[in-house]
């Protein structure tokens, strides 16, 4: 299938183009097995996203494969071998299955809504021992063997994922590495090309200019008739790099999916060359230094920034010339070209023509200065009245003027347009309040919006301690208001002879559900937390039941310990 998607582009006029395209391609094939793996669906795979798709703090590590707006449909081995790991989690890939295979490779499975009866009576005997929804399993390999084209599991939305889709992963079984799931030979129609939307000229170095400003600059740019963009003419002195915003979309869906390589030249010569074959989870979170991360906190999107920013230590680069950054000289002209490919070799190219010209500032940009000049490098200590805010070296990619506010209770750490690598630690006093105040006091974190949430707190002596990797507002908040739980689909003394589960609403208003716990005639039952949808289901499956009149007792705490018992009694034969 994707020869046939390569064959279209032959009618292109940017042969040349192609012929590179293809053998770049061809070699990223090569070092992954074509025939060994099957799909793991059997319905046409139709993405919701794809591998290296820029997302927050990491790049996306396997396909989002859409399941028709459906859970409930079956989920395949790709090929024969045993499970290695299963695990289930409130957030992340929810439930989600690891199977090793023979090649050498691990597929990865996430959001599923259940696995499949084998695999779901082993898991459930470990949640029972563990009295735990949420467990993490390494079976020893051949403990638990799977057959390729045999049911697996079931597709959901279970974990962090906002709607029913297949995550899907192939992993290294050595390296862990990451690649990407479309160089094995999966079929997914896309002859569409990617989509540039805007391109910017960063002036880099001291002095540079472009366009009369020393910012970033949008540039226009319009479809010519052998199907490549064309930008308006840019001037500029000093060392300049390009960003854009761009996304891929396959044939069948609208959604905005990641692009796969990204090319950069000026004047014939390859200055930035990354595609998104296979990365490490060790680099991921440096997507903080590819995407133009000011931008991103001001205007939450995401641009490809195709030169190398300070502290990006990213490996995806298979070229990178003078950094990225391209020297521009008073006289000169230059044709900067810019191609974005999908994996199907479809590519969009953008020619960027760039006059080097000295040209008067227009408006030199005003430097936010504060009193405060932090040094990545070193470890930096602000004390900010109620709190203390404290970053090991290295916490930020470089320096710059944080801006602090001070205040008793609540305090401001800069602001969400500048990311920390590390995680920082703010400590509060609390001296001032009783012991039973702090009982009810925690650190919160106060949204875009000013709405307060929890973030974990370490209570030690007259201090809070939370540590975090997000710049921003924290608070102490209280919370005395025990969470809610109410029946969802059952009333108290009915007969529930037809039901197949219980479904139980719980909800905390402040600090946020910290536990759960349920019993049944006084024994654990499984209850499964989805908290997106605030609900506890209980599957009666899951124990045979030896009295007719069954007593359910639920019990909830919050991220501070308020406590709530709910009760009730009901039917079945
Ligand atoms: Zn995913």
């Amino acid at each position: 299938m994707i020869f046939f998607t390569l064959q279209k582009t032959y009618f292109k006029p940017f042969l040349l183009g192609i012929v590179i395209c293809f053998a770049t391609l061809a070699k990223a094939q090569e070092k992954y097995p074509q025939d060994a793996f099957r799909s793991p669906m059997d319905i046409p795979l139709i993405l919701a996203g794809t591998f290296g798709e820029l997302r927050s703090n990491h790049f996306h590590s396997g396909i989002d494969i859409k399941t028709q707006q459906r859970e409930g449909l079956p989920i395949y081995a790709i090929g024969d071998g045993s499970v290695t790991r299963i695990k289930i989690s409130h957030w992340g890939y929810g439930k989600a299955l690891y199977v090793a295979h023979p090649n050498g490779y691990t597929s990865v499975y996430g959001h599923l809504q259940k696995f499949s009866p084998e695999i779901e009576a082993y898991i459930k005997k470990v949640q029972y021992e563990k009295k735990s929804y949420q467990v993490e399993v390494f079976p020893d390999l051949g403990e638990v063997k799977v057959e390729k084209g045999k049911v697996i599991a079931y597709g959901g939305n279970t974990g962090g994922s906002s709607g029913p889709h297949l995550h899907f992963e192939i992993r290294s079984s050595i390296t862990e590495k990451p690649t990407n799931p479309l160089l094995y030979g999966l079929d997914v129609r896309d002859a569409t090309n990617p989509i540039l939307e805007k391109i910017f000229v960063y002036p880099l170095s001291k002095g540079a200019i472009v366009n009369q400003s020393d910012e970033k600059s949008e540039i226009n740019f319009s479809l010519q008739t052998d199907g490549s963009f064309l930008a308006d003419k840019v001037y500029a002195t000093g060392s300049i790099g390009i960003g854009f915003k761009g996304f891929d979309r396959q044939d069948l869906a609208a959604n905005r999916n990641g692009v796969y390589s990204v090319h950069l030249t000026a004047n014939g010569k390859t200055y930035t060359d990354y595609d998104f074959e296979t990365f490490s989870f060790g680099e991921t979170r440096y997507i903080n230094t590819l995407v133009d991360y000011e931008h991103y906190g001001t205007y939450r999107e995401r641009l490809h920034q195709c030169f190398k920013a300070a502290g990006n230590k990213l490996n995806i680069y298979n070229t990178l010339y003078n950094e990225g950054r391209i020297a521009i000289e008073e006289g000169m002209t230059y044709s900067v070209v810019l191609t974005l490919k999908d994996i199907a070799g479809n590519e969009t190219k953008a020619i960027i023509p760039v006059e080097g010209k000295r040209e008067a500032l227009k408006k030199q940009a005003a430097i936010e200065k504060t009193d405060d000049y932090l040094v990545a490098k070193r470890n930096n200590n602000y004390n900010l009245g109620g709190a203390k805010v404290y970053f090991p070296a290295n916490t930020f990619y470089e320096d710059f003027y944080i801006d602090l506010e001070k205040g008793t209770d609540t305090v401001r750490i800069h602001n969400s347009k500048v990311p920390a690598h590390r995680n920082f630690t703010i400590t509060f006093d609390v001296t001032k309040y009783s012991k039973e105040d702090r009982k009810k006091l925690f650190i919160a974190r106060l949204n875009r919006k000013g709405a307060p949430s929890h973030v974990s707190t370490f209570k030690r002596g007259n201090t809070f301690t939370t540590r975090t990797r997000y710049l921003g507002t924290y608070t102490l908040a209280k919370d005395t208001i025990p969470p809610t739980i109410r029946a969802k689909n059952f009333k108290e003394n009915e007969w529930l002879d037809n039901y197949s589960y219980l479904s139980i609403e719980i909800a905390d208003d402040l600090s946020g559900v910290k536990t759960y716990n349920a019993k049944l005639n006084g024994a654990w039952i499984l209850m499964e937390y989805e908290p997106k949808k605030n609900t506890l289901t209980y599957n009666f499956d899951d124990k045979i039941l030896n009295k007719k009149e069954c007593d359910l007792e639920v019990v909830v705490t919050d991220n501070v310990g308020n406590k709530t018992t709910f009760k009730s009694t009901f039917n079945r034969k």
